[in-house]
Formats: structure tokens, C-alpha cells, sequence
């Protein structure tokens, strides 16, 4: 960055020849909000929030924690450009309030309905010391035997050791980590996101060696795909599905049916037959695969059984 300049996610800057960062360990970008359970969480489908699994230790109810809430952190700034970015907003910097880490953390001391902490935005690359110094201060000032998972929504291309500490606490916690793995081929990667994916996968299967197997019946990872019609076609669905079975056939994969948004508002929702061919081919390689979104086809589960 010269001079004066703002870098790419838009958190950092040039100033006085120095690098400034509008985020610190106690200070960051964000807005937050209460999301009542079960929510829309892309890994609601198998978590213990969803489902009750690990339960006691994990969940407050053997089933779905219906009556409890999950805390969304929604970061402004992201370390990608995703034309069909459906969270764009994080980009209006403007608008971002400085939250702290004290703030949070207190607000869920004083609430035990709250449940789970979901770090999204945006995604958390960026401001990735601050979610790290806050989860691990709500966790060590909880009542012993309280459960406040911390999950990761992101497009998994961080700090490969911050990446391990942030998985390492949602290992601890209950929580999970969610990976947008966006392409599997680079140049379709670099086209819709700007960026190549290889550390990415790298941090993908560096989540799954240190956590995963330690923590089967609840699980650590998952993966998520948005279809995008027209470049991320059962080719591409095939080629990462058989990226996580070279992993393990039980991590969970689901499937995201696209809306027009941001610079893609010109491309229709995800057509039928897509979905269905790639939920076909994610299917020959894993055993936990999901399709959400459904209702902007006019679908049920049912319609994939
Ligand atoms: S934040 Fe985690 S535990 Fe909570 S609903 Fe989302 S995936 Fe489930
Ligand atoms: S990684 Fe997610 S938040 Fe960031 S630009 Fe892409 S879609 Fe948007």
C-alpha cells in the first residue's frame, strides 16, 4: 500500500508510512444481533443447536435448542471479492460500528439464552486477533458447564496458526468451523472470487487432522457450496466433493441454491436440474450431504429423497 492507500479488505492502511489497522485484539468492525434457534446457519443442519447432538456437554436440549439464540457477529471487511458475494454490505465501512470485546462478551454473560457465537460477515480473516481474544475471553469467564459454542463462517483463506486457534476453540467449545469452498479449479476460483483457493484446502485439511477425527460424533468442519449457475456446475461440486472424501466420506457438504445479488444480480436462481445433478455427484463421493435454500425453488427435502 502506498501512502494514504486502504488495503484490500479494506481494514487496513498506509498512513505516515506506517501500517494502521481500524481493528485490534479489543477493538473491531462489527454489528451483532440475536438469532433465535434453530437459525438459517449453514451447518444448522448437523450442529449441536439444530439437531441436540453432544448433548449434554455441547447442547442445552436433546433436541433443537428451540427458546435459546445464537449471537451473530457480522464482520465488516473480507480478505475476497466474490462477484456474487450475498453479504455485500460488508463493504460499507461507513456504516460499521467499533464494537469491543468487553461489550460481547458481557452481553452474554448476562444472557444464558445465548447459546453459540456465529463469526461471519464479511468474513473474520481480517479481524480474525480480535474473534480470537473475545471467544477465548467468553469461555473462560463463563459458569463452568455452560455452553457457548464459537463457530466460523468464512471463506477459510487465513493465518493457517490462527486458523488452528480458531478451530481449536470451537473444538472445545461444541462449535464448528464452515468452510466456502467456492471452486475447486483454480482459474473458476480466481474468476469469481479474485483469489486462488490453495491455502484454502490447505487449511481445510489441516482443520480436519487436528480436530476432526478426536470429535466424530459432533463435527468439527463442514463444508458449504454456492451453486452458482452456469460456473459452479457438477464438475466443480464433483471435484471438491471428492476433495473432502479424499478427507473423510462423513464430513458434512451443503449445497447452496443461489440468488441473484451484487455484481450477479443478472444471473437466475441456481435451475433445477443443476441442483439435482449436483447433489447427485456430491452424493457418489459423501455420506452427509445437504441442499439448503430450497425454498427459492419451491422444494422440500423430500424432493431429494
Ligand atoms: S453458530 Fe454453530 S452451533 Fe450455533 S447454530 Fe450456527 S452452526 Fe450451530
Ligand atoms: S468470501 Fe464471503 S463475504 Fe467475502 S466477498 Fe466472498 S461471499 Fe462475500
Amino acid at each position: 500500500m502506498a501512502n494514504g492507500e486502504v488495503g484490500y479488505c479494506g481494514i487496513r492502511s498506509a498512513q505516515d508510512g506506517r501500517i494502521k489497522s481500524a481493528s485490534t485484539t479489543s477493538h473491531a468492525l462489527l454489528h451483532y444481533y440475536l438469532d433465535p434457534h434453530v437459525t438459517n446457519c449453514c451447518n444448522a443442519y448437523f450442529c449441536p443447536a439444530g439437531t441436540g447432538c453432544g448433548y449434554p456437554r455441547y447442547a442445552v436440549r436433546p433436541g433443537p435448542e428451540v427458546g435459546y439464540y445464537n449471537l451473530a457477529l457480522f464482520f465488516y471487511g473480507c480478505s475476497f471479492n466474490c462477484l456474487f458475494c450475498q453479504n455485500w454490505n460488508h463493504k460499507v465501512l461507513s456504516e460499521a460500528k467499533v464494537v469491543s470485546a468487553r461489550e460481547i462478551v458481557d452481553l452474554t454473560l448476562g444472557n444464558s439464552r445465548i447459546t453459540c457465537w456465529c463469526w461471519f460477515g464479511g468474513s473474520a480473516e481480517p479481524q480474525l486477533p480480535f474473534a480470537l481474544n473475545s471467544s477465548r475471553m467468553v469461555l473462560e469467564e463463563c459458569d463452568k458447564g455452560r455452553v457457548v459454542r464459537i463457530c466460523w463462517e468464512w471463506n477459510g483463506d487465513g493465518n493457517p496458526a490462527l486458523v488452528k486457534r480458531a478451530a481449536s476453540l470451537s473444538f472445545e467449545s461444541g462449535g464448528n468451523v464452515k468452510f466456502d469452498l467456492k471452486a475447486f479449479n483454480e482459474p473458476i476460483h480466481i474468476a469469481l472470487t479474485s483469489m486462488n483457493n490453495d491455502r484454502v484446502l490447505r487449511n481445510f485439511e489441516l482443520v480436519y487432522r487436528e480436530f476432526y477425527e478426536a470429535r466424530r460424533d459432533v463435527p468439527v468442519l463442514g463444508a458449504t457450496t454456492l451453486l452458482v449457475p452456469h460456473y459452479v456446475s457438477e464438475e466443480e461440486v464433483s471435484a471438491i466433493a471428492r476433495f473432502i472424501a479424499s478427507l473423510d466420506e462423513t464430513i458434512p457438504y451443503n449445497l447452496l441454491i443461489f440468488h441473484p445479488d451484487f455484481y450477479m444480480n443478472d444471473l437466475p436462481v441456481t435451475p433445477e436440474k443443476q441442483v439435482w445433478r449436483c447433489y447427485q455427484e456430491a452424493r457418489k463421493h459423501l455420506k452427509n450431504v445437504n441442499v439448503s435454500n430450497l425454498h427459492l425453488l419451491g422444494w422440500s427435502k423430500t424432493c431429494l429423497s
